[in-house]
């Protein structure tokens, strides 16, 4: 998981921290006397309802804190809406075609075995379209507060939400995720990003894969399996730079075997629409190359949000 970065408003423990008792009525958040916008009070505020978020507001509303969430998409976060869980679902898919072709000349016969990219998007669908009711269902049902908007501080102690108002807490949690980093080239706007490939309603043939790290080579790999051509480029001249590099070699050499091609110490220049087709120059060393693809996919780096 990624880091999360925790702060705290005020160092004294709430009268609940320090008795860690269950206190299922202080659990209803305090409301300021006076004017009809008041502000509401709450033990912890998380901010962001990603997997990190849900596990701390259930543990820390179990303990009796009063704890409001809030998100300005729908529950889930990355993981299980737009990240890990969709993607193995999808990745299910190639691995059933990958182990029949494995097993080719060993009493399996192939040959018709192939992936339906709409019926497997779909599929995911019927994960993650339950997954945001279920979880706010969940941090309800243990008392946490559940807030809907996009979240700004306003004060040390507040935060403001897009339609919700303002909200105090003593302490908050600041578990707001990741988006993909921008790339600063011309025709970036072309980019389509992991959210986006996992909902598309069907491959491509040509994909090219912008940086070489996980997202880009789990999506490559499905890609191929379901018939698409697949290029990666990534700058430096190891890929998945944080895993162990004779595996990622093992994985490359793979690659290649079944229609992933790496391009090292190879940039993005540019993108361009030409007719239906994406013209994508990229530089290796002082060498400079167009390409051709049908969908270019930001595969790289992820910045906080
Ligand atoms: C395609 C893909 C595949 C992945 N596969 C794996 C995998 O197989 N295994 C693995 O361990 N990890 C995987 N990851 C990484 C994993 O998904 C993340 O590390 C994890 O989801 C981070 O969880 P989080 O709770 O910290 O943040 P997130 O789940 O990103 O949740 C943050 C939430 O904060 C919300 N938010 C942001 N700003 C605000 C704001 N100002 N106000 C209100 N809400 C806000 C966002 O809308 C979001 O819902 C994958 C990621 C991607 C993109």
């Amino acid at each position: 998981m990624r880091a999360i970065a925790v702060s705290s408003a005020h160092s004294a423990p709430s009268p609940a921290r320090r008795s860690r008792k269950r206190v299922p009525i202080a659990r209803a958040p305090h409301v300021a006397e006076g004017g009809e916008m008041s502000t509401r009070n709450f033990d912890l505020i998380v901010l962001g309802v990603g997997m990190a978020a849900v596990n701390a507001a259930n543990k820390c509303a179990s303990a009796g804190w009063s704890v409001a969430v809030v998100d300005e998409l729908p529950y889930g976060g990355t993981c299980a809406l737009r990240g890990c869980d969709p993607k193995k679902m999808l990745r299910r898919g190639a691995e059933i075609i990958d182990a029949a072709r494995l097993m080719h000349g060993k009493g399996i016969e192939p040959n018709d075995i192939a992936i339906n990219w709409p019926d497997l998007v779909a599929f995911t669908q019927t994960f993650t379209d339950k997954m945001p009711g279920r979880i706010e269902n969940g941090l309800e049902s243990n008392g946490v507060t559940t807030l809907h908007g996009k979240a700004r501080f306003v004060g040390e102690d507040t935060v403001e939400i897009d339609g919700e108002g303002q909200f105090q807490a003593n302490h908050f949690l600041i578990a707001t995720g990741a988006k993909p980093r921008t790339i600063d080239v011309p025709g970036s706007e072309h980019l389509t990003d992991s959210t986006e490939f996992m909902r598309l309603d069907a491959l491509p043939e040509r994909i090219l894969f912008i940086g070489g790290g996980f997202i880009s080579f789990e999506f490559g790999h499905i890609a191929a399996r379901a018939g698409s051509e697949v290029c990666m480029i990534d700058r430096g001249e190891r890929p998945l730079k944080g895993f162990d590099a004779d595996l990622v070699e093992r994985l490359v050499a793979r690659g290649e075997e079944v229609g992933v091609q790496l391009r090292r110490r190879t940039s993005l220049k540019s993108i361009k629409k030409d007719g239906t087709d994406f013209l994508v120059t990229v530089e290796t060393g002082s060498e400079t190359k167009d390409l051709r693809a049908d969908l270019v996919v930001q595969g790289g780096p992820r910045r906080g949000n």
